[in-house]
């Protein structure tokens, strides 16, 4: 007997990946009213937009700012207004799409605790505020003031207004369900397997239906590139296994976003009570597996800087650690943008902050399936910037 042909859908958009990109995009496609699907390979928010540590990131990252030049960092500055933009959407988008988010937006505080450090601190808040972002030096008693739960030994601050925190656990299905509402249709374990242009659009083999669409939005983090390069584009997305951990919950303390200039660290008070300590600490993975685990030297690593920033925090228990797999590119700026040899087929990635800058990308990609102004120069985020840069 012959085995049964798979089953077909139709739609104008396929939209893959149901991490924060692909759950935003599909909310504002839907609500827009196209008809749209969403595959995701496993379940919604598995991969890094629900297992990341919930920053609201506004400011110039402080570990690249000083391992890179000047250069970097003004060219960095339109990836960092599209992470403030975003966090604007942050404010109101809870309301929209009927989900308490649990974001508050109470500022980030970069610390320093050696003059030289925070040298450096008060020259990158100076050009993030010449550039017209909220940044200010905060030293002395005013920062004892402002921040009471930190170590005396912290000299100085950069204090960005703009910054704040959120459940991660939230914001992707939020979209996803407001999505649904709108119309979308959302396949869960349904893996992609091949992206191929035919007349008219797109077709696209999945572990389950055969999908046909108009238009296709590539929003698979780390898996991106696999899929990019069948429709002719190579994109280097780099995987970076990464881990956070989580203190039993107690009460208010720490109402900011809080990193450290003398080592990796960012620090926060979730709504449970819960402080959540991360900042880029790398995990480990599985040989045989592939799967990102926990690595105990980075825990250790890790809790001793948060001691360090906050010392009472050497007598809070830590109860839970996780690892997820976070992405980057060569020069930390994303990648947005239609694919030149597939036209109808958009790639949505931001590097290491894509929890923030979420919102506004699924807003972006909606332009651009649209074909209509996304309201800012994409031209810094282009697919192609990498393989243009090579042949020189
Ligand atoms: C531990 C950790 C901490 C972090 N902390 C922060 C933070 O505090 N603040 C911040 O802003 N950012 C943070 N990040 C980064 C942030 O989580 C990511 O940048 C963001 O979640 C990326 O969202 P995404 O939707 O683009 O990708 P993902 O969340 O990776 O979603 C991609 C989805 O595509 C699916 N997929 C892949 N291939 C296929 C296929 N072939 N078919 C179907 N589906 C497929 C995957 O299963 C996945 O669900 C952190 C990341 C990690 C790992």
């Amino acid at each position: 007997m012959s085995k049964a042909a798979p089953a077909q859908v139709g739609c104008d958009v396929l939209v893959i990946g149901g991490g924060i990109s692909g759950c935003a995009t599909s909310y504002y496609l839907a609500r827009a009213g196209h008809c749209v699907v969403l595959a995701e390979e496993h379940d919604l928010n598995t991969a890094a937009s629900g297992r990341n540590a919930g920053s609201l990131h506004g400011q110039l990252q402080f570990e690249p700012y000083r391992a890179r030049d000047l250069r970097w960092s003004l060219d960095f500055l339109p990836a960092l207004r599209f992470l403030n933009d975003s966090l604007t959407i942050w404010h109101q988008v809870g309301e929209e799409l009927g989900t308490d988010l649990e974001v508050s937006t109470k500022g980030g505080l970069l610390v320093a605790d050696t003059d030289e450090d925070a040298a450096q601190v008060e020259e990158k808040a100076s050009l993030e505020a010449a550039h017209g972002f909220p940044a200010e030096l905060v030293t002395g008693s005013a920062l004892r003031s402002l921040a009471p739960y930190l170590s005396h030994a912290m000299v100085a601050a950069e204090y960005c207004a703009s910054e704040g925190k959120t459940n991660p656990l939230l914001a992707a299905p939020a979209f996803a369900r407001a999505a649904r509402r709108h119309g979308a249709r959302i396949l869960i374990r349904t893996r992609v397997l091949t992206v191929g242009q035919c007349d008219g659009g797109f077709e696209v083999t999945t572990s389950g239906p055969v999908i046909r669409c108009q238009k296709v939005v590539l929003a698979a983090g780390g898996r991106t590139p696999v899929l990019a390069a069948q429709l002719g584009i190579t994109v280097p997305i780099t995987d970076e296994p990464v881990q956070v951990h989580a203190t039993e919950p107690m009460a208010p303390v720490i109402p900011h976003l809080v990193y450290y200039a003398g080592g990796r660290l960012t620090l926060k008070q979730a709504r449970s009570g819960t402080l959540l300590i991360g900042g880029g600490w790398p995990a480990s993975v599985g040989a045989a597996t592939g799967y990102p685990t926990v690595s105990t030297a980075s825990m250790r690593d890790n809790l001793r800087v948060a001691a360090h920033v906050a010392p009472w925090m050497s007598s809070v228990r830590v109860i839970r650690a996780w690892a997820g797999i976070g992405n980057a590119t060569p020069d930390l700026r994303p990648l947005i943008g239609e694919i030149p040899a597939a036209p109808g087929a958009f790639v949505g990635m931001f590097p290491h902050m894509g929890l923030t800058a979420g919102p506004l990308m699924g807003q972006v990609l909606a332009a651009l399936v649209e074909g209509r102004d996304p309201g800012r120069d994409l031209h810094s985020f282009a697919l192609d910037r990498f393989s243009l840069a090579a042949l020189g």
